[in-house]
């Protein structure tokens, strides 16, 4: 075998030189002419990292400046008409679709406010990993064309620098899918017979350019599909016969399962499965594969950092390898978009560490070596091998991932760990005994607008500008100030508004063992969003407490209740590189038991309401939905440790961001958190209706205001939101706040936000409870 190809590589540069780039473009610092030249020297220099990996191709159309998504849209000529596009350029178009017509950042005009027809497209989550992708939309008049000369003019620049190339496109059936119906009762695959014509010009036209293999990307044949895509599949293929270069479909993410044989019994000329995600599969796959056709085994996995064991990957291609000979190929299982670029551009962390680590780069090495032993025999490539063991078996046996306390600690966790000592409706009872509140009481999600100023002092205090004591003083004023409004305000749940914290995940695996972080360990999130999600490599446990602090300091301040704040062990393991030597389960356990410490000390340091955010407990679903149930004891058991270690009388709250929540509400129901906030004013309660037709027990707090807005919603629309939630949940159970932390607003629309929330409660209090005394301003 000799064949080596990536499904991917990442877009955004080593030192995020596309995101400088884009952002300069959008405050109209610089023209397109010098974000095309970033685009074009990223591109040049990728495939020649991939190319110093002796690949067998460099592969070309994986770049977009924006998404990959919204690059398809305009080369198969789908923009949606909503737009009105006449005279506008393809740059300006694509922005335009990216962000809304006003220029201001998805993050904060969203897709959802109100832009008229510019608002952008819808953006979501590209299958189970944390890159968003731009949502195409469909209706019945919804027509292709092949309208953009952006991948052809890619591959000629490729191939002008003297590189081989394989080009990438997303499969049509892909492209559907990925897609919305806008039209009530519409199905998108109807516009299939619309679309292949196209695919098979673009085809076409990359023969012609001398593209000898095209990679035609189908992660949806790892889901469970309506019978109707899955027949899809044959006939389309069927029809992309003809003049075209040879076809490498691919898959990922997920097990074929139930579409393994349909998907090798595909007309095309060579199929990649994830070897990572779905290990067992790849004998069936060597099995029903024709020996005619390609495969190409994801050996190296695309969704994670570390290091692999490739001595592990060799025996299980060895057999491949002597069975399909030149028709083996190898790759990473999916596109590397996932990884951050270099590890050897990383000063963040400890050189041991970084003997267990693979990022983008380093995994086409993997590859390469991978491809050496196998062709030309393990002595070729004794050194990479022996250093890759040597690196592995350190890491099995470091007393830095093995922490003997934490595993004795879970071990010896009671059944019942997870378990409140008495059932709800006692619970409610002795809180709203012990706390006496109002009706309807009032309360945020926890953080208040994080000022430039805020953010200075973190950082001047990280670089140890400034001093301890000086950084404690600023935040205790901050959070000392944050008091006072809400006191004035009247809200009846305080916070302490999270001044501390830079993100809700590395605040926390900050101070938790088990954690590192890199320095520029860069994802992409989405445009020219990036993430840099810890890395999990260690037995993880809570060596002091973390918030008690800050969280007694704020309840010394007022009378009312302090809520403290805490990011739940499900959404820590979610937005994290994770361990790849024990199972997600056990490393969220060892999260939750931190936690759990958490809670406890809080509690007994006198805080009698905890909120434990859970906003990344709907994403952990597994792609399929066989593997739900699974998921959703563990993480639920999870949550439930962490919560558990208190009295009856304190309150457990939680918070979930913009989830459709309705096929999992027995889930949610069975985290028996005393209260859920989540975000209900963007549907205008729609998602609350799932609650009430479930008869949802617990208390639950709807939003009444969209805070990812700027636009401050007034009294009466908050009540009117406020009512339509009566109806569906008992009164007694009800709580109103705004959708999510105010952390992204300004003071003043807080403040007006805020007051007019507390006043469409009171209106609400004086109809429903006139006798109730209303909480009042102090
Ligand atoms: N407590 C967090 C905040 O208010 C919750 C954020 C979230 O759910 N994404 O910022
Ligand atoms: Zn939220």
């Amino acid at each position: 075998m000799n064949t080596t190809h990536t499904l991917g590589f990442p877009r955004i540069g080593l030192k995020r030189e596309l995101k400088f780039a884009l952002e300069a473009f959008w405050r109209g610092e610089t023209r397109a002419d010098a974000l095309h030249e970033t685009a074009r020297a990223l591109r040049a220099r990728h495939w020649d990292i991939q190319r110093a990996a002796s690949l067998s191709f460099v592969t070309v159309g994986d770049f977009a400046l924006y998404d990959h998504v919204l690059d398809h849209i305009q080369l198969l000529g789908c923009e949606p008409a909503r737009f009105g596009f006449t005279e506008e350029d393809e740059l300006t178009r694509h922005f335009i679709m990216a962000r809304g017509v006003h220029g201001q950042s998805p993050s904060c005009c969203g897709a959802h406010h109100d832009h008229g027809d510019q608002r952008a497209l819808e953006m979501t989550k590209w299958f189970d990993t944390n890159y968003h992708y731009l949502v195409p939309e469909f209706t019945p008049e919804t027509r292709f064309k092949p309208s953009s000369e952006r991948l052809f003019d890619q591959v000629a620049e490729a191939q002008a620098l003297g590189h081989p190339v394989k080009a990438v496109l997303i499969g049509p059936l892909t492209f559907l899918w990925l897609g919305k119906a806008k039209t009530e009762g519409f199905d998108r695959l109807d516009l299939l017979e619309h679309l292949l014509p196209v695919y098979g010009e673009l085809l076409a036209r990359l023969r012609r350019q001398g593209v000898e293999w095209v990679q035609l990307d189908e992660p949806i044949l790892g889901l469970d599909l309506p019978e109707r895509w899955r027949q899809a599949f044959e006939g389309a293929y069927a029809r992309l016969a003809g003049e075209r270069p040879k076809i490498l479909l691919t898959t990922y993410f997920s097990a074929l399962a139930d579409n393994l044989r349909l998907t090798c019994q595909l007309p095309v000329d060579g199929l990649h499965v994830d070897a990572v995600r779905a290990p067992d599969e790849l004998a069936r796959v060597a099995d029903w594969l024709p020996a005619h056709k390609v495969l190409s085994a994801g050996i190296i996995d695309g969704r994670n950092i570390w290091r692999a064991d490739l001595d592990a990957a060799l025996a299980q291609l060895r057999p491949l390898a002597e069975q399909r000979g030149e028709r083996l190929w190898l790759a990473p299982s999916c596109s590397l978009l996932h990884v951050p670029i270099d590890l050897a551009a990383e000063d963040g962390l400890d050189a041991e560490l970084k003997s267990w680590l693979a990022f983008a780069r380093q995994k086409l090495d993997e590859i390469n070596v991978l491809r050496l032993a196998l062709s030309e025999g393990e002595d070729a490539v004794h050194d990479a091998l022996a250093e890759a063991r040597a690196a592995l078996t350190a890491r099995r046996a470091s007393p830095r991932v093995h922490d003997d306390k934490v595993a004795a600690r879970l071990a010896a966790l009671p059944e019942n760990a997870d378990r409140r000592a008495a059932p709800f409706a006692e619970r409610q009872r002795l809180q709203h005994t012990a706390l006496g509140l109002p009706l309807l009481p009032t309360t945020t999600i926890g953080s208040f607008p994080q000022t430039q100023e805020l953010r200075k002092a973190r950082a001047a205090f990280k670089r140890g500008e400034l001093d301890q004591a000086a950084y404690e003083a600023r935040m205790k004023e901050e959070i000392a100030q944050v008091v006072q409004k809400q006191e004035a305000l009247g809200l009846d749940v305080l916070v302490h508004g999270e001044p501390e914290r830079n993100d809700m995940v590395e605040y926390f695996g900050e101070q938790l063992a088990g954690f590192a972080f890199t320095r520029n360990g860069w994802v992409q999130s989405y445009g020219s969003r990036c993430v840099k999600p810890p890395v999990i490599f260690g037995d993880v446990s809570r060596p002091a407490p973390m918030t008690v602090g800050w969280t007694t300091f704020a309840q010394s301040l007022t009378e009312k209740p302090m809520k403290g704040m805490l990011t739940g062990p499900v959404t820590i393991l979610q937005w994290s590189f994770v361990r790849d030597d024990q199972p997600r389960k056990t490393t969220c356990e060892q999260i939750a038991l931190a936690i759990r410490d958490e809670v406890a000390d809080l509690a007994r340091a006198g805080i009698r309401i905890i909120q434990i955010d859970e906003p990344a407990f709907r994403e952990g679903l597994p792609l399929r939905r066989a593997q739900w149930q699974d998921y959703l004891d563990w993480a639920g058991r999870c949550f439930r440790i962490s919560a558990s270690a208190v009295e009856d009388a304190t309150q457990i709250h939680t918070h979930m961001c913009y989830s459709e929540f309705n096929d999992i509400l027995p889930a949610i129901a069975a985290l028996d958190a005393d209260v859920i906030t989540i975000e209900t004013s963007r549907s205008d309660m729609e998602l609350l209706k799932g609650f009430g037709a479930f008869h949802y027990p617990n208390e639950i707090g709807p939003g009444v205001w969209d805070i990812h807005s700027p636009r401050v919603p007034s009294v009466e629309e908050m009540e009117r939101l406020l009512r339509k939630a009566c109806e569906v949940i008992p009164l007694k159970n009800l709580w109103v706040n705004p959708d999510c932390g105010l952390k992204t607003r300004g003071w003043a629309e807080t403040e007006a936000g805020l007051r007019n929330m507390v006043s469409a409660a009171q209106r609400l209090r004086n109809e429903r409870a006139p006798t109730l005394a209303p909480s009042k301003p102090v």
